[in-house]
């Protein structure tokens, strides 16, 4: 059986990148992977401007006049001012251009209007409130790598840089599938031995919020045939996850329908919940997971394995944020498989604690409630004891990178 790690790597090494490409306006691109590095096309800021609202001078001026200068002039935003006229002050604002001849700015606030002239404070120093001229970046910076995903804020930098237009990755498609005799779709009344299906709309949402074009294949029945003309017709699709059926129950036919019509890289790994885990590939470019039925093992395997197979498919880099915090409680355990602990993280006083909740078996769905992340146990590991530094995930909508 495989590792964490092992697993993970087996997965990476077999996504094959996108290779087809569309461009965008930034206003289509929010979510979207990009497909090439990106370079600034102007420097930022684009000209010497002012931080503040305030009087520009130069300080060789000031000094020889006694920090205080007459008044000629304004520069403001959107125009180029004329020189600043020697051994005067100069008017100015926020984002406004830097006269040619001036080297420092004094805040409004902080200078005395006499008349005509203004009297500026005694430690007004060369550069100061001065923003210089691709101090933020230079036209022609790489701002950033291919893979990289478009949040808003990039957006922001994008325009700033006076990039219009993005190359991005297609959306990777998806199909989604539960299975199990057992699943009804809530909504519906409850048979004996019935139970309400729901990793399936979890993981369409996950695929979506990646980026995917998730479409909902619907849950069928632990049925050879069924499964086997479902998978049979997702040729097309760069990611197939299904849940359930992949144990090692007689019912469980998913790995071995598969095997059929694609290939198995591995099946199970040394992780709790979702040991009972498969990945392999259809064709070319599809690639197949079969995450398990327990509504906590859906998730956590979705996590360890779909996020960073979709990131890499992206050709981007998954470095999932973990950091140490302190175990409000303690936890034992069996050595064996590395275990992600349903866990509330809060602030105490400067530290982040990780309390583990009750209620950790892979069935116990309603300790999601309380559950803002994972504490990460190490495969040899006997547990931990409270005051104990522990290695959290945090689990806030999609994952935090590095
Ligand atoms: P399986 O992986 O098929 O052996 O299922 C493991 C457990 O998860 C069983 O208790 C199933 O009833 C349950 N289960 C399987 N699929 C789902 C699903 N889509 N939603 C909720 N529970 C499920
Ligand atoms: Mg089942």
């Amino acid at each position: 059986m495989l590792s964490l790690q092992e697993a993970q790597a087996a997965i990476a090494q077999k996504i094959p990148p996108c290779t087809q490409q569309e461009e965008l306006n930034l206003a289509q691109a929010a979510g979207r992977y990009l497909a090439a590095p990106v370079a600034a096309l102007t420097d930022n800021p684009a000209f010497d401007n002012s931080a503040m609202d305030g009087y520009a001078a130069n300080s060789v001026d000031l000094a020889a006049k006694g920090f205080r200068l007459p008044l000629r002039g304004e520069s403001r935003c959107g125009s180029v001012p004329a020189a600043l006229a020697p051994g005067t002050a100069m008017r100015i604002f926020t984002g406004a251009p830097l006269p040619q001849g001036a080297d420092c700015i004094a805040i409004q606030e902080n200078v005395t209007r006499e008349g005509e002239a203004v009297r500026f404070p005694k430690n007004t120093r060369v550069g100061a409130h001065i923003r210089r001229r691709g101090e933020d970046f230079r036209a022609g910076d790489l701002l950033y790598e291919r893979g990289r995903r478009l949040a808003p804020h990039d957006l922001a930098l994008l325009s700033a840089a006076g990039v219009a237009r993005v190359a991005v990755c297609r959306r990777p498609r998806a199909l989604v599938v539960a299975t199990g005799d057992e699943l009804v779709a809530p909504g519906a009344p409850l048979q004996p031995g019935q139970i309400y299906e729901s990793n399936r709309l979890a993981t369409l949402l996950l695929l979506r919020e990646l980026g995917a074009e998730a479409v909902d294949g619907g849950t069928v029945g632990d049925d050879a045939a069924a499964l086997r003309e479902l998978l049979a017709g997702a040729r097309d699709y760069d990611f197939i996850v299904t849940s359930g059926g992949v144990s090692v129950g007689d019912h469980d036919l998913v790995k071995e329908v598969f095997a059929e019509i694609g290939e198995i890289g591995f099946w199970r790994a040394r992780i709790k919940p979702g040991k009972p885990v498969a990945f392999g590939q259809v064709g070319e470019r599809g690639c197949f997971f079969a995450l398990p039925g327990n509504p906590v093992s859906s998730l956590v395997t979705f996590k360890l394995f779909v996020e960073p197979a979709v990131v890499a498919w992206h050709g981007g880099r998954y470095r999932p944020l973990s950091f140490a915090a302190v175990a409000a409680n303690g936890f034992e355990r069996h050595a064996g498989r590395q275990e992600y602990l349903r866990a509330r993280l809060y602030n105490d006083g400067g530290r982040t604690l990780a309390r583990v909740l009750p209620g950790q078996g892979s069935h116990q769905i309603g300790t999601l409630r309380e559950t803002n992340g994972f504490i990460v146990v190490d495969a040899d590991s006997r547990g931990f004891a409270a005051g104990d530094t522990v290695h959290v995930m945090p689990l806030c909508g999609h994952t935090c990178m590095e």
